[in-house]
């Protein structure tokens, strides 16, 4: 049989990451772009910290701006943004915010057809990167497939600024790739799962980094901003090489999205799946000690009392993951883990 194997991969083509770059935006855009009429997406907060300043040096240098607010993350808030898009007929779009902003750009320029430039104004998850967005859909978190950003311009000055648990929260999504890897190395091994080295290298050296930098990301310290960011984004590559979010997701975040569903919902993404990548780690018979280690240096909980949710949750959690994804298979299996193996995973990792 002749060789007929084909994959497309999507990257952001410029990525500028540093102090004060987002004043650079418009030579960002003039070199990546052909259009001048572009939509500036950003919420309420975003729009103070950063979308001003965007807008202003975008109108300065005579491009015709449109501009929308938006509130969360919602299939409403996508829709609301495509038809003005439409309604403008605009050429691109620039998000500038965080997670919430980016997803819903990010899904309303995939569905529109139009690129869109990456502002992130904070480094809480691996999303600014990713060709995926999470959306909420009839009150439930989905996963969508979308596109990777054309450009990204991550102001370090501008990051360094959010509430540090945001960063510390980042990190922790990017250092859990670590057992997504060993999950999806087991489903090669089990199931017979394509797999990608070159994915998995690049999410397990984004890990790396921050595991090697962990005493070094600390609140006020614009740098930590710097190692956060350049991880988030590699891990976000990973992905785009990977087709999937299968090099930065597994049993952790079917554990986070799990807690998402059962709990009150106060702790952040990136919190819970650290927590489960220590727990997941233990069972896959690696070295959870060093993932929960660089976790307490950066700042990121450890323990079900840090994360504020009790631990008869946590161990609901664990034994439900397994049925949140279940084409995805990971360390927990196709039947999950019994309530007395959960407790004992709690306590021994000292979770709670
Ligand atoms: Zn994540």
């Amino acid at each position: 049989m002749p060789f007929a194997k084909s994959k497309l991969m999507e990257f952001p083509r410029d990525v500028i990451v540093g102090h004060a770059v987002v004043d650079d935006i418009h030579n960002l855009c003039d070199k990546v772009i052909s259009g001048s009429h572009p939509l500036i997406v950003h919420d309420e907060v975003t729009k103070r910290i950063a979308g001003e300043r965007v807008l202003k040096k975008m109108k300065e240098e005579d491009y015709t701006v449109e501009e929308i607010i938006i509130e969360k993350a919602t299939l409403k808030e996508v829709k609301k943004t495509e038809t003005y898009a439409k309604k403008w007929g605009v050429d691109f779009l620039i998000a500038v915010g965080g997670g919430s902003v980016i997803d819903t750009a990010k899904l309303a320029s995939f569905n529109y057809n139009v690129p869109f430039i990456s502002v992130p104004t904070a480094a809480s998850h691996d999303g600014i990167a990713s060709p995926r967005a999470s959306i909420k859909i009839e009150g439930h978190l989905t996963s969508k497939q979308a596109r990777a950003p054309l450009a990204i311009l991550a102001d370090t000055s501008v990051i360094y600024r959010a509430p540090y648990r945001m960063l510390a929260s980042g990190c922790a999504d990017v250092i859990s790739n670590l057992t997504a890897i060993k999950d999806w190395e087991l489903a090669q091994r089990l199931k017979g799962e394509y797999y990608s080295s070159f994915a998995t290298a690049l999410a397990k050296s984004a890990a790396e980094l921050l595991i090697d930098n962990a005493e070094y990301i600390k609140p006020d310290l614009e740098e930590s901003a710097w190692l956060g960011v350049k991880s988030l984004i590699v891990s976000g590559v990973a992905m785009s090489v990977a087709g999937s979010s299968r090099p930065a997701s597994g049993a952790e975040h079917m554990f986070s999205h799990t807690l998402d569903q059962i709990s009150s919902g106060k702790s952040m993404h990136g919190e819970q799946c650290g927590i489960g990548a220590i727990m997941m780690m233990y069972l896959h018979g690696g070295e959870w000690e060093m993932i929960r280690d660089a976790l307490e240096d950066i700042g990121s909980p450890t323990t079900a009392r840090q994360l504020g949710i009790e631990k008869e949750l946590i161990i609901e959690a664990l034994t439900k993951a397994h049925t949140i994804r279940p084409e995805r298979y990971t360390i927990l299996g196709n039947e999950g883990l019994t309530k007395e193996a959960s407790r004992n995973l709690v306590e021994t990792t000292g979770v709670a």
